[in-house]
């Protein structure tokens, strides 16, 4: 088997399902095979880490030569001048690039109905969503079009897409992967992390682009673990916790039902369960809307019309010229998140809402401060359902805000996480979300990989 032979193979699929589930924004062909070609003909190969996996990218992670858009008509010609460091990173574990996938516009949402392009599917049901913002990432690796992918998860957008499509989604703890080149939403939560099939695969994609970087001031100065080394299978002792906020109200009694068949899997393995409380669970999804909103409303202010992406034609002033730009080039959604952010980041209302947000914030932190003190992971869902239907809840934010409960705790307080199929409900996937102390990715791993 040759790497050409691999890239083709993923091309011939992609020609084959993608008609019908839309994963991709761009596909990277001549570069692709050129780069398949170059590695068959070395002679005598130093094989990289991910030496010839075809991989998928996220579209808001930035790719030289490529297009990078975020889904976002704003960026529709953008064609990126560096790459990120995890695409140098992947360059030098020898993965190819088979293309950029579909994605919530900026990653603002959970069901890629926000992307500026089109919609993407769900491959176990058409009708559904595949869940966001990271839909294209989970899909192209659900469907077979590519071996890994890459995304972004601000909120649970790696988690989220992961569970609603069956395959496995990693966030790792803030810091230990590099942001340099990730069109910035919320620079306090981003973290880009792999979406595999399988839990050793994911240990192998963040092998790969873990580690420190001086191009990104937030980034971790840890030594890297072997993180292969830690897939035991081993997990006799786990002390885990599971939150009630995480299976009670508003959890869908079948997914709690999967999760709950999953403790008895890890208890069989060795392991002990106990019932906990996150007392501050509730507050988590307005303390992240606000945040996030907050940082994306800044970090949004550079799409002015000037320097990257559209510009109107027809503005008589530079004010107007801004203001038509960016109304023409942004999505509902994200506008509704730069209003609310710069609404509470305005002075008179800094203290009700952005400094409160950031108190809860840390509140979260502890609660998750205090059950790590005695145990070693904490378990429950990745989301309260299954993916909804295409449409159903595109009109009510409120109600799609919702569906990150589970997610966006961990976000807020700086932790890995990893999401793992458990069971179906319907003909649909569900995820059960395994989350570790900060930089204890190797826990969570051997974990999943045992439980698996
Ligand atoms: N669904 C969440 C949001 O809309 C999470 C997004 C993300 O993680 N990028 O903000």
């Amino acid at each position: 088997l040759t790497v050409t032979d691999l890239v083709e193979h993923s091309y011939s699929r992609i020609h084959e399902v993608e008609g019908k589930v839309k994963a991709f924004l761009s596909l990277n062909e001549d570069q692709a095979r050129a780069a398949a070609k170059k590695l068959d003909e070395q002679s005598n190969p130093e094989r990289g880490l991910l030496y010839g996996l075809p991989a998928g990218i996220k579209d808001n992670i930035s790719t030289e030569g490529l297009p990078t858009t975020c889904a976002s008509k704003f960026l529709a010609n953008f064609t990126a001048v560096y790459d990120a460091t995890v695409m140098a990173k992947l360059k030098s574990a020898q993965s190819i690039t088979i293309g950029k996938l579909n994605m919530d516009e900026f990653a603002m949402g959970g069901s890629n109905e926000n992307s500026g392009f089109h919609l993407t599917h769900n491959p176990w049901n058409l009708e559904h969503v595949p869940g966001g913002s990271s839909g294209g990432s989970a899909v192209s690796v659900a469907s077979g079009e590519v071996y890994f992918s890459l995304g972004s998860d601000t909120g649970g957008s790696i988690r989220q897409p992961a569970a609603y499509c069956g395959i496995v989604g990693l966030k790792p703890t803030y810091g230990l992967v590099s942001r340099y080149g990730l069109v910035a939403f919320a620079s306090s939560l981003d973290q880009i992390g792999p979406l595999t099939k399988n839990v050793e695969d994911s240990a192998y994609v963040l092998q790969a682009i873990a580690g420190h970087d001086p191009a990104d001031s937030t980034s971790a100065k840890v030594d890297i673990p072997d993180y292969l080394a830690s897939l035991t299978g081993d997990i006799k002792g786990l002390r885990i916790a599971v939150p009630k906020e995480y299976i009670g109200k508003g959890v869908d009694p079948q997914v709690k039902e999967l999760v709950m068949n999953a403790l008895k899997v890890l208890e069989g393995l060795g392991a002990t369960w106990e019932e906990v409380s996150l007392p501050h669970t509730e507050y988590a999804v307005a303390a992240y809307y606000l945040l996030a909103s907050s940082e994306a409303s800044s970090n949004l202010a550079r799409f002015d019309g000037v320097r990257y992406g559209v510009r109107t034609d027809n503005a008589d002033s530079l004010i107007e010229m801004y203001r038509k730009s960016r109304s023409e080039g942004f999505g509902s959604e994200v506008k509704r998140r730069i209003m609310l952010g710069t609404y509470a980041l305005s002075s008179g209302y800094y203290d009700a809402y952005y400094l409160k947000a950031q108190k809860v914030r840390t509140l979260i932190k502890q609660d998750f401060d205090e059950v790590f003190a005695k145990f070693d992971v904490v378990i429950g869902p990745t989301a309260p359902t299954t993916a909804f239907k295409i449409g159903t809840q595109v009109d009510d934010p409120l109600t799609m805000y919702l569906n990150d409960i589970l997610t966006i705790p961990v976000n807020l307080a700086g932790l890995p996480a990893i999401s793992i199929p458990c069971g179906f409900v319907d003909g649909l996937p569900v995820g059960l979300q395994i989350i570790g102390k900060p930089l204890d990715e190797t826990t969570i791993l051997r974990t999943a990989h045992a439980f698996e």
